[in-house]
């Protein structure tokens, strides 16, 4: 039997609140433990085939990829291949996951439908990009997650003040984003590289300190905030794979 829409809407509330409920659980008994434990909590809690990380290979990823290979190496590492990416980017990307035998690197692209009709010449950016992020990032990033019950970020509360509040866990629609550095400070990111040797992005080298798209991303300055290179002179600080879009998209078309 065909469920109605009313129904798939019922449904889809249902299981919001119970993300709600998990979330909260997970906050309070977990949200204060080490970033291993509590990928490690994650992993016995959603499983192998609940879990996935999502990363940028960006200036800041290869410390929570360390921690999730320690954990396990074959956790899921979802990337999002908007198609603008720099080439350094990619060639990290590669070399990182080499470097920490992650075994279950999953690239997510842009749906070529969609793209064809609404960015057929790559250059929506300089136009809406809105627009762009929500082909190009937002929508793979809803489908990309939607196999999973709970993912990984790399998200720390100093980082924008769009993030200086975020939990450890919370809720996106049906499904529970967990930032296990949220605590993070910039000297905790960098003692942590540099303990484990990891390998950095090259773009950071020339001041790259946020790293996106590259009609996007621009270096900032020794002592600028990091993400001031990112959507340079535009009221926009994020992409929305973090925000409501992420949380729309993932209600409306994907569950
Ligand atoms: Fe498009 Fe820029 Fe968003 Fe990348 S960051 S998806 S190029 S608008």
């Amino acid at each position: 039997m065909e469920l109605t829409q009313k129904q798939r809407e019922a449904g889809q509330r249902d299981e919001a609140v119970s993300a709600l409920a998990v979330a909260a659980e997970l906050e309070s008994r977990y949200g204060r433990l080490e970033p291993e434990e509590i990928i490690q909590v994650a992993l016995d809690r959603f499983g192998l085939d609940g879990l996935a990380a999502v990363s940028s290979f960006g200036a800041d990823s290869a410390a929570l990829l360390h921690i999730v290979a320690t954990v396990d190496p074959s956790v899921p590492v979802l990337f999002l291949d908007t198609g603008h990416h720099f080439g350094e980017t990619l060639q990290y990307r590669d070399a990182l996951a080499a470097d920490l035998g992650l075994s279950n690197l999953q690239i997510v692209q842009p749906d070529e439908t969609r793209l064809a009709a609404e960015d057929p010449t790559g250059l929506l950016h300089k136009t809406s990009t809105d627009a762009c992020c929500d082909v190009r990032k937002v929508e793979p990033m809803a489908r990309g997650v939607a196999p999973f019950k709970a993912w990984l970020t790399g998200r720390k509360r100093h980082q924008a003040s769009t993030r200086n509040a975020i939990p450890v866990f919370e809720a996106v629609g049906s499904r529970v984003r967990i930032n296990p550095l949220a605590s993070w400070t910039t000297s905790d990111q960098a003692a942590y590289m540099r303990a484990h040797a990891l390998r950095e992005n090259p773009l950071v080298a020339y001041g790259y300190l946020s790293i996106g798209c590259f009609p996007c991303t621009q270096p900032v300055a020794p002592g600028e905030d990091p993400r001031s290179g990112r959507w340079a002179g535009q009221a926009k600080t994020e992409c929305g794979i973090h925000l409501s879009g992420l949380d729309a998209s993932l209600t409306s078309s994907t569950l």
